[in-house]
């Protein structure tokens, strides 16, 4: 039985604590904002997009621990990969945290420490809204997301 405890990993709490590349970014070239109004996550996503790549990637923003550990963790997963490469990534990402992961996971890297959260569905909206974010900055999307 997966309990509160192996959710909240110590690599997540500690992502929670002190979040990766949360800053404005000021050469930001695309950005979006997206809401989890059921728990109240509400993050910006700003992007520097160099044609095809991502050459850096930075958030800001309030939320639950699950929520903030994920936009930490996904600004340096995604950093320095193309938009093609971060799709495909977030993909398996969301297969992973619904619980449908079909043995693609070392793909994943640190990523895999969100297994637990497939145990927690309300969680899964927290886990993925800074993706579901990214993807809207990519597309350049300018009215904010919601996971509602
Ligand atoms: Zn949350």
């Amino acid at each position: 039985m997966s309990d509160l405890r192996e959710l909240y990993q110590d690599v997540i709490l500690e992502h929670s604590k002190a979040p990766r590349n949360y800053r404005e970014l000021k050469t930001a070239n695309h950005k979006a904002e997206g809401y989890n109004p059921l728990c109240g996550d509400h993050f910006t996503i700003y992007l520097d997009l160099e044609g095809d790549a991502i050459r850096d990637v930075t958030f800001q923003g309030t939320g639950c621990a699950i929520s903030k550990a994920s936009a930490s963790m996904m600004t340096q997963s995604v950093k320095g990969k193309s938009k093609e490469e971060a799709t495909k990534l977030f993909e398996r990402f969301h297969q992973l945290v619904t619980g449908e992961a079909n043995g693609d996971r070392d793909s994943l890297g640190k990523l895999d420490v969100f297994a637990g959260v497939s145990e927690f569905p309300v969680r899964v909206k927290c886990a993925t809204l800074a993706w579901h974010t990214l993807q809207a900055a990519i597309e350049g999307k300018q009215d904010p997301i919601s996971t509602e």
